[in-house]
């Protein structure tokens, strides 16, 4: 867990109150994941801690982008990850006990590593599909002429992909 010390927030000593900390994971934090679905990227985490007496109450505001293939046109884009999350870490020992956003540690715990949050809550934040630049920007840098032989063979036939437009591509 060494690679994630910069990750822990420690716990012990710090006053019942309101506290605030700042993140950043970027392609270097993903690579310690094995199989993320997120390689580049560049991601800050705004998080303001309730620090209560028998619990913690986490606020995570999540800004930043991945750089992906976009599924329409294959062009790789920045895709802007945006999010809001929270968590509650309560002090106990109730293993097996499974609530939704609901952590528990040991009571006697002198830190808590949000890592492998930040990475979870960025994973959850990936859309189905990667065409926002298609769609949103002024200036997109998509492929026009995959998306051109895209919208040739949808009215052609229902079965088009982008591979086969890929394919035609080549053909000529
Ligand atoms: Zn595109």
């Amino acid at each position: 867990m060494n690679a994630f010390v910069a990750y822990s927030i420690p716990i012990k000593g710090l006053k019942v109150g309101f506290h605030k900390f700042n993140f950043n994971i970027d392609s270097a934090f993903f690579a310690l994941f094995e199989g993320s679905p997120i390689e580049i990227g560049d991601l800050n985490f705004s998080v303001e801690l309730d620090r209560r007496s028998d619990m913690l109450l986490f606020d995570f505001e999540m800004t930043g982008y991945t750089r992906t293939e976009c599924d329409r046109c294959t062009a790789m884009i920045n895709l802007p990850l945006e999010d809001t999350r929270q968590l509650i870490v309560k002090f106990g020992d109730s293993e097996g006990e499974t609530e939704d956003e609901v952590v528990f540690i040991h009571p006697e715990s002198s830190e808590f590593n949000v890592a492998k949050y930040l990475y979870e809550f960025a994973v959850l934040a990936l859309p189905i599909t990667n065409v926002y630049e298609c769609q949103e920007e002024a200036n997109p840098p998509c492929n026009f002429e995959v998306l051109r032989h895209l919208s040739q063979d949808e009215s052609d036939s229902n079965s088009s992909s982008v591979w086969d437009a890929l394919k035609n591509l080549k053909d000529k």
